[in-house]
């Protein structure tokens, strides 16, 4: 009888110790997908500095940046700017 006991305290512990380890890994996937969803900052300030009203974006989204627009041409097979009349 003891050993019954005994064996299912063994049972019990490899299964609590499996989910736990299972536990673990899904809660750190789940932060990693709020971090990716922008809905957790990945950084911490230690000081206000940087506080801001402003929500978290996802991606940053610069004010200024070079507007190439550059376009792979049907006519000479290059890549130019888009507008450019060649031939
Ligand atoms: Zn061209």
């Amino acid at each position: 009888m003891l050993e019954i006991v005994n064996d299912l305290k063994v049972q019990y512990d490899e299964m609590k110790q499996r989910y736990q380890k299972r536990i673990a890994f899904l809660e750190q996937n789940n932060k990693d997908m709020k971090i990716m969803l922008g809905k957790m900052h990945p950084l911490r300030f230690s000081t206000n500095q940087f506080c801001s009203p402003r929500p978290t974006g996802i991606v940053g989204v610069y004010s200024s940046t070079h507007a190439l627009h550059l376009m792979h041409c049907p006519i000479c097979s290059r890549t130019h700017p888009e507008g450019h009349h060649c031939g």
